[in-house]
């Protein structure tokens, strides 16, 4: 993808954040037109909506359909923004050219899926499409997926292509509907350092309260822009209610989000790096002196027959190590990720000394 293309739109300031917005779905005519009056006025200049809508289980709202294509192509007509949907099939994709919707975006559960990806590009290629198009990370944290669908849409012709960084689904409760595990997206600068990337704070925040933070520090990392979801009335919304925010929350928001140079690289700056260099060294250093004691253990367990695991010790050792993280201000989940990767390794190493008969 050597040739990828800035997102250059007419009237949009190139060297500021690509900001998007709009509701979830589009619900009724007035819905659309009402949010994209408010979101024009506080100078909003993309607008989103999904009009086919991808959901988990059959029987909740799957979107209005190409009859909500009209209603985009209204919002483009009375408030001059460029307007943009969701597509996952062939049908939506010439339905939407032919709607002269102006974006295309392509939603987690599609990018996660390379035949519905072909049939987008396949149907793109044949239309001569040359439409700037999102695609969304892959619902699973696979970034060669999320790269491969990028490629079928290069392939097609498209040179505008971004990316969208929604975060990742994970069994069970959390604090973020979706991981952002902003490791990826980082992963994806380096290999595709002229790829836009924006993030997009609702879905993976599931919250309105956490809309801000998220997007902010999509800034602080060097995001290119953000997709937000913003409807008229959040609460009667008929799709990720809690989630979505008004158009005035909305330009609150993006009002106080801090840009910083990210190019500039200060001479603080590159002395606090080399302290990090320094630390991650003595990190490495004690992590092998520990897999070393390990090891050691092991042989003592093999020659008196004791089991690798004892669950006991390893209570004692989250405990004690978590409270310890805790009193020194760190995060307690964080201290016991940690912990638990390093166990497993341990856990590893030792069943190795233990089967191995050498020894
Ligand atoms: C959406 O943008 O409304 C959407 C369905 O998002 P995702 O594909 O990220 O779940
Ligand atoms: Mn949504």
């Amino acid at each position: 993808m050597k040739d990828l293309q800035p997102i250059s739109l007419e009237g949009i300031n190139p060297n500021k954040p690509l900001i998007i917005a709009g509701p979830c779905s589009a619900e009724t005519e007035e819905q659309v037109m009402t949010t994209a009056r408010e979101l024009a006025s506080n100078g909003i200049k993309i607008f989103r909506a999904g009009i086919w809508k991808p959901r988990t289980k059959p029987g909740g709202f799957e979107g209005v359909g190409v009859e909500g294509l009209n209603w985009l192509k209204r919002v483009k007509e009375e408030t001059g923004m460029y307007v943009s949907t969701e597509v996952a099939t062939r049908q939506h994709v010439e339905a939407a050219l032919a709607a002269g919707i102006d974006i295309l975006w392509i939603g987690a559960r599609t990018s996660a899926n390379p035949f519905a990806m072909q049939e987008i590009a396949d149907a793109l290629a044949e239309a001569k499409a040359t439409c700037p198009v999102f695609v969304k990370n892959p619902v699973n944290p696979d970034i060669d997926l999320w790269i491969g669908a990028m490629q079928r849409i290069y392939n097609a012709g498209i040179r505008c292509i971004g990316a969208i960084h929604r975060g990742f689904s994970a069994y069970g409760k959390h604090l973020y509907r979706n991981m952002p595990q902003w490791h990826i997206p980082i992963e994806l600068r380096r290999r595709l350092p002229n790829l836009p990337i924006i993030c997009d704070p609702s879905h993976i925040g599931g919250k309105r309260e956490l809309v801000a933070p998220i997007s902010q520090q999509a800034y602080d990392m060097g995001f290119n822009g953000l997709i937000i979801e913003s409807h008229c009335d959040p609460d009667c919304a008929w799709s990720d209610k809690s989630q979505q925010i008004t158009p005035d929350v909305l330009n609150f928001i993006i009002n106080t989000l801090v840009l910083r140079d990210t190019t500039l690289t200060t001479e603080n700056l590159a002395l606090l790096r080399q302290q990090i260099d320094e630390l991650d060294n003595e990190l490495i250093e004690v992590l092998n002196k520990r897999m070393r004691v390990c090891r050691e253990i092991g042989m003592f367990k093999k020659e008196h027959r004791m089991p690798v695991v004892q669950a006991t010790r390893y209570g004692d050792i989250m405990q004690s190590r978590v409270q310890l993280a805790k009193e020194m201000g760190m995060s307690g989940e964080f201290m016991s990720t940690v912990l638990s990767a390093i166990h497993e390794e341990s856990v590893r190493q030792q069943i190795e000394i233990v089967n191995d008969r050498q020894l």
